[in-house]
Parts: structure tokens; sequence; C-alpha cells
């Protein structure tokens, strides 16, 4: 009766929205955005509430869906196949981002951007002192003091930590001789899975909404910032780019080939983590989308993805780890030091780790970038060429975090199903095998 009742409701005015296909209303609603935005410029910038409607949507569910799939994944997993899990996709997480650097560099060596740039010119007028990031304490924070108030601050590191060892301990319950002990278990397994399921009710919901939020999300970035990043900065721009779809298609289409896995049917799959990573650029903020994408279209099991996605939100950045690469390149030219091959190595490294300490939310490459930019020797100072570099990046931020933040998510999603293949945790009826 109730089920009748929503379905001659949905029927009526909004039915050319709700029946038809959802990704193709994302699309028109991402290329639509970004011509008005271009066009339009900041006469748009009214819509912007209704982004933000988007993102406060999916960040509501971002913790309660954390928590509630990995309690139900680590109750469902041997302690020990979730050692070897971990094991493979913190080294799958690691080399993809080493190699990430590198095609950074690479397209930074090929088209120099910032070369011949007159810094001194606008010296004065940009940079001023920021805070550097410390990349200590970050292991010793991952064991959280107040379960709850990492739960109320969506620590996802603290969460992670408290969600496997109270699942671990739930699984445990089950196998219990005593059956009160086993009955409690049971229940609360139960209570955990319902939870999760409820979650990705409302993550279908939210996704009808997804059109209007990308168009808004959009246009917003574009009437800002769209004119600089195909004006002075296109060659960073460009760079950025394609070295984010070289590494999707090479390293990514690779290293799935090389696990039998078709590009193709892992494209279609996640489609719609992609594009809200692109429009949100917030990797935590997509996770309710990418583990959706994860289970519904890719067939991975819970148990691998409730844990290594939001490990992979927090932790695994390639193009975070490409756009230091590129932008670091781009200040050496811009002030006239440019980077030499040692100089170069170090940035693979310390970038691999500042892209490790950057959180899944919009901006933090960039912060993480001053980090790189130290370990160099070229630290940001007020007034000085660097500042004045580093300040014509941030200027078009926003539009290298769309790419950044998509590979970051497809990144996750990547190593995921590679080793959940590995596992025997792969749905392949979901590859057409
Ligand atoms: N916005 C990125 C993300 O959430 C991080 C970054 O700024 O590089 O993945």
């Amino acid at each position: 009766e109730v089920e009748r009742g929503m379905e001659t409701e949905k029927k009526g005015m909004f039915d050319w929205y709700f029946k038809s296909n959802l990704l193709i209303r994302i699309l028109i609603g991402l290329v639509l955005g970004a011509i008005v935005g271009l066009v339009a410029g900041n006469s748009i910038l009214w819509v912007r509430p209704l982004g933000d409607i988007f993102i406060r949507l999916l960040k509501m569910i971002v913790t309660p869906i954390i928590l509630t799939t990995l309690v139900v994944g680590s109750a469902s997993i041997s302690p020990a196949e979730l050692g070897k899990v971990g094991v493979k996709i913190v080294i799958y997480y690691l080399f993809t981002s080493a190699v990430a650097v590198a095609v950074g560099l690479v397209m930074g060596n090929i088209f120099r951007p910032g070369l011949g740039l007159d810094l001194g010119s606008i010296g004065e007028a940009a940079g001023k002192a920021l805070e550097k990031p410390s990349l200590a304490n970050t292991f010793l924070n991952i064991i959280p003091t107040n379960p709850f108030a990492s739960l109320s601050g969506g620590d996802v590191l603290q969460i992670i930590f408290f969600a496997i060892l109270f699942g671990l301990g739930i699984s445990y319950l089950k196998i219990s001789k005593d059956s009160r002990i086993r009955e409690a278990g049971e229940l609360l397994f139960k209570i955990f899975d319902g939870s999760a399921e409820a979650m990705y009710k409302i993550v279908g919901w939210v996704l009808q909404y997804a059109p209007i939020g990308v168009f808004a999300l959009i246009s917003v970035v574009f009437a800002q910032q769209g004119a600089k990043a195909i004006g002075p900065l296109w060659g960073v721009t460009l760079a950025c780019f394609l070295g984010y779809i070289l590494h999707l298609i090479v390293i990514y289409g690779g290293a799935l080939s090389l696990y039998k896995l078709s590009f193709s049917t892992f494209l279609k799959g996640s489609k719609e983590a992609m594009i809200t990573a692109f429009v949100t650029r917030s990797s935590g903020g997509t996770l309710p989308i990418t583990m959706r994408n994860a289970d519904e279209n890719l067939g991975i099991a819970k148990n691998v993805y409730s844990f290594t996605l939001p490990l992979g939100a927090t932790v695994n950045m390639d193009g975070t780890a490409i756009y230091q690469g590129v932008c670091a390149l781009f200040i050496g030219f811009a002030v006239g030091l440019p980077l030499n091959f040692s100089q170069q190595l170090t940035v693979i490294l310390t970038a691999v780790l500042a892209s490790i300490g950057t959180a899944g939310v919009p901006g933090a490459g960039a912060i993480m970038l001053l980090l790189v930019l130290d370990s160099i020797g070229l630290p940001i100072e007020q007034g000085s060429p660097v500042a004045a570099a580093y300040a014509m990046i941030l200027g078009i931020d926003a539009i290298l975090d769309m790419g950044r933040t998509c590979l970051n998510v497809t990144g996750d999603l990547v190593g995921s199903a590679i080793v959940a293949k590995t596992e025997n945790l792969l749905d392949l009826s979901k590859w057409g095998k």
C-alpha cells in the first residue's frame, strides 16, 4: 500500500526527471555547469547553495557509512585474511603513488610550465606566511583515545582502527559457545548490517539530486577560475590533466589488464564516483558513492572495500602526487631555479609522503605542496618569488583539484578491485565473466 502510494506520487510533474537516465542527467549538469560558469561569470554565483546541499548530504552519510560498513566487513573476515588484504593494498597504494609523482615530473619536464615567467613584477603582490604541516604524530594518531570523539569529528583513520577492532570483536561473539553471547553478537551484527543497508538507500536518493548539485558546483568553479586556467596558467593545467589521463589509461588500465579485468567495465562501473569526486573535490565526501559503486557495479566484496576504500580516501592520492610533481617543477621554472635531477628525486620521496598526509578534502593537496617545496629548498617566504608562483597556482587550485580528486578516487577503486580479485573476493559476473 505504502509502496504504491510512493509510486503514484512519483508519476506526474517530475517524471521526466526521475525516469531519465541518471548518469546522462549528471553529465548534462556537468557540461552545462562548465559552459554557464564560463559564460555567465560571477552572475551565476547565486547557485552556490544548491551545490552546498549536495556536499552536505554526502558528508552527512560519510561517517555512518564508514562505521557500519567496516564493522560488518571486518566481522565477516578472518583476521589473517584481513591482514593479507591490508598488506596488499598498502603496497599497491605506495607503489602507484610513487609512479604518479614520476608521471607528474615527466609531464612537467615535457611542458615546462612557468619557464620564462617574469615573477619579479608580481613578487610583492602575493604570498603570505603559511603554516607548514607536519608529518610527525600521524601514526600515533591512528589510535583514537576516544572513539566517540573520532566519530563526531569524522577522523577516518581513527574510525577505521576502531571499527576493525569492533567488527573483529563481534565476529568472535558470533562463534561463542555461550548461546547468550552468540545471540547478542548476531543481533549486533544484524543491527550494523541493517544500518549499512539503510545508508546505501540514502546514497541512492542523494544521487537523484546529484545532477543539480553537480551543475551548481561546476558553474561556480568555472565562473571564478575558468578563465585563468585557460589563460596564463594553461601550461600547468595541461601538464596536470594530461598526467591524470596518462596515469588513468596507462597505469590503471595496465594494472587492471594485468589482472585480466576489463578497463571499460571498470570505467562504466565507477563513473558516478569519478564524476562526484570531480565536482566535490573531496575523496572523503565521495566515499558513500565510491562504496556504492564498488558494491553494486564492480562486485568487490564488502570485507575488502569496507576497509580499502576509506583507507584509500585518506592516504592514497595519485592525482595529488601528480599535481605536486608538476607544481614543484612549475615553481622552479617560474622563479628561475629549474629543479635538477637530485631535487626531482627528492620530490618523488616527499610528494609520496605529502600525498599520504593529504586529507581527502578540497584544496588539501595545495597545503601539502608546501612540504614538498620546503624539501627542495624553495620555502615560501612572504613576498618572495616562490610565494608569488605558489599564489598563482592557488588561483586555479579548484580546477586542478577536480582532476586530481577524480584520479585519487579512481585509484582507490582500481586497487580494491585488484586486491579483491587476488583474494577471490571479486564477483566476476559483474565483469562479464
Ligand atoms: N581534494 C583532494 C582529495 O580529496 C586532495 C587534494 O587536495 O589533493 O582527494
